[in-house]
């Protein structure tokens, strides 16, 4: 068994078990569950081709719909369960649309797009706790939800479902200002018919298909500072509260991007400068000099660490 990172790298675990609910305990016993790595659709992580790594896999494709409650198992698609919940008439996921991999790795870092978190919308999430094998569900609150983080980036949990609290009436969130720039420009009137759509335009413009060029979208975190902290003009601010900012990693590596010393073919996508791409099967160790370099270049000109998006087995 062979596994590949949207990235285009592949290992080979050491073992490899597929799980069900029926015979989760029982598999599981087989194996060392406090190191083993859970998979989803490995488009936010990439696994040196060397790495000795037992994976499992859990499948509950199982979807429950009850009031305006929708309950998923962890390995359905994500977008497929944002098809259903509009198909529904259910709202609050669609901004998220079109986000690639599965129900069971949303909460992991919280997953975000055009102003809307996964955490906004998430009830409960069920999983299973890694040491003791007992399965229990911790609400929204015992989550620990931040800007792309979680309680669950401890990895001692295994998703196994994850229930949403949608709203019943459609109301799209047009605040984030390249959706509603697009929107104006192409004078789309946004419904439920059209919203899914219209997400997939606006994120087609900037992020490249998995299907066509290996990536894992944005690279890296947009980093959080202090309000107080002073910053150099060239950093472009997203967000700006009492206590914090947030500061665009991309405008950041766009303005270091020629002393990048970038390898192995690794490249920053032509449209977003968060986003790198692999056309020519970079290695994995390719990978990390390339990760290292953007860091410490924008180290040395900003003075701000920047922190990896994927998870990066080593
Ligand atoms: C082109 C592209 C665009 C993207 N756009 C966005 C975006 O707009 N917003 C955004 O937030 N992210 C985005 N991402 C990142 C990615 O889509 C999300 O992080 C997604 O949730 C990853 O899902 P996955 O199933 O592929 O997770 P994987 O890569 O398989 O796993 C990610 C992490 O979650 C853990 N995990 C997975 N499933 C489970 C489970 N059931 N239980 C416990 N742990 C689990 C894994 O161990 C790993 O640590 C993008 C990625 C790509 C390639």
């Amino acid at each position: 068994m062979t596994l590949r990172s949207s990235f285009g790298i592949s290992f080979k675990p050491n073992n490899y078990l597929e799980v069900t609910t029926a015979d989760l305990k029982q598999k599981l016993q087989s194996i060392d569950t406090t190191k083993a790595v859970i998979l989803g659709e490995n488009t936010n992580s990439i696994f040196n081709e060397f790495v000795e790594l037992d994976c499992v896999r859990y499948i509950d494709n199982e979807l429950s719909v009850d009031g305006s409650t929708i309950t998923a198992g962890a390995s359905i698609n994500w977008h497929e369960l944002v098809k259903i919940s509009v198909n529904n008439n259910l709202y609050g996921l669609e901004n998220l649309a079109h986000i690639p991999g599965s129900v069971g790795a949303s909460p992991i870092q919280n997953i975000g797009a055009y102003g809307q978190d996964v955490s906004q919308v998430i009830k409960f999430v069920e999983c299973l706790d890694l040491e003791s094998l007992e399965i229990f569900q911790l609400t929204k609150n015992e989550c620990n939800f931040c800007y792309r983080s979680s309680i669950f980036q401890s990895r001692k949990y295994l998703i196994t479902k994850v229930s949403f609290e949608l709203e019943s009436i459609f109301k799209p969130n047009l605040n984030y200002k390249s959706l509603s720039e697009y929107v104006a420009k192409n004078s789309i009137n946004i419904s439920k018919d059209n919203i899914i759509e219209t997400i997939g335009r606006v994120r087609a413009l900037r992020l490249p298909d998995i299907k066509v060029l290996p990536n894992c979208g944005s690279f890296f975190k947009n980093p959080i500072v202090d309000s107080n902290q002073d910053i150099d003009s060239n950093i472009d601010i997203i967000e700006i509260s009492e206590s914090f900012k947030k500061l665009s990693a991309a405008s950041m590596i766009g303005h270091v991007k020629n002393k990048l010393k970038l390898q192995g073919g690794i490249e920053l996508h032509k449209n977003h400068d968060l986003v790198l791409t692999n056309p020519k099967n970079a290695s994995f160790n390719e990978l990390l000099e390339s990760i290292e370099s953007i860091k410490n270049t924008v180290f040395n000109e900003f003075g701000i660490p920047l922190q990896t998006e994927p998870i990066i087995y080593k």
